[in-house]
């Protein structure tokens, strides 16, 4: 008897009660992992966060022509709107910089984060600051422009450049309507909970 390749019948259950018993503890340690991602990301503290985040320092005028992340990873379209109305804005003598631009998720997570802290609850933190799934900052189709003047600016030609203050509360916050330039601006909802974008 070749004892190689023939297995006893005690041997064969053996073997199968192995095979299962591996199969059962693979299962479950990929189950545990698709489930822990599932969750949550790990907490993020905002010392984490670097400029590859799309943190703007805030001492710093950023402006719209930077490479940095948090600019060069807007969408390009909007980017080059943003660019176009800059210049625009700069010939009638109103400087334009980014307050900020394309978020990491882990960077809005810490915003996030922060709102509740602030504002006592995640249901009025989510008026101010979207989670970083619906955040149109992670998606980078939304950029944060100041200053004052600037905002100013910005919603009397913006709709020229398809830029579009998007909630009442935020004149800070523009996001691309490509038809403002022919139809302006389209209602602003009064705050981000009124957006049906922030409820998927
Ligand atoms: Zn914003």
């Amino acid at each position: 008897m070749n004892s190689r390749t023939t297995l006893s019948r005690p041997g064969i259950i053996a073997a199968v009660a192995v095979t299962m018993l591996m199969a059962l503890v693979v299962g479950t340690l990929v189950f545990l992992g698709q489930q822990s991602s599932a969750v949550a990301s790990p907490p993020v503290t905002r010392e984490e966060l670097t400029e590859a985040d799309g943190v703007v320092r805030e001492e710093e005028a950023l402006s719209v022509f930077d490479e940095t992340p948090a600019v060069s990873n807007l969408d390009p379209a909007l980017l080059e709107a943003v660019r176009a109305a800059a210049v625009a804005a700069e010939q009638d003598g109103v400087p334009m910089h980014v307050n900020s631009g394309w978020r990491s998720a882990a960077y809005q997570q810490v915003l996030q984060q922060d709102a509740v802290e602030e504002y006592g609850s995640a249901e009025e933190a989510a008026r101010w600051v979207a989670t970083p799934e619906n955040s149109e900052h992670v998606s980078g189709d939304a950029v944060d422009l100041g200053p004052l003047p600037a905002q100013d600016w910005l919603a009397q030609r913006g709709a020229e450049f398809g830029l579009c203050q998007i909630y009442a509360n935020e004149r800070w916050h523009f996001e691309l309507r490509p038809a403002a330039v022919a139809n302006g601006c389209p209602m602003m909802y009064d705050n981000p909970t009124s957006d049906p974008r922030t409820q998927r």
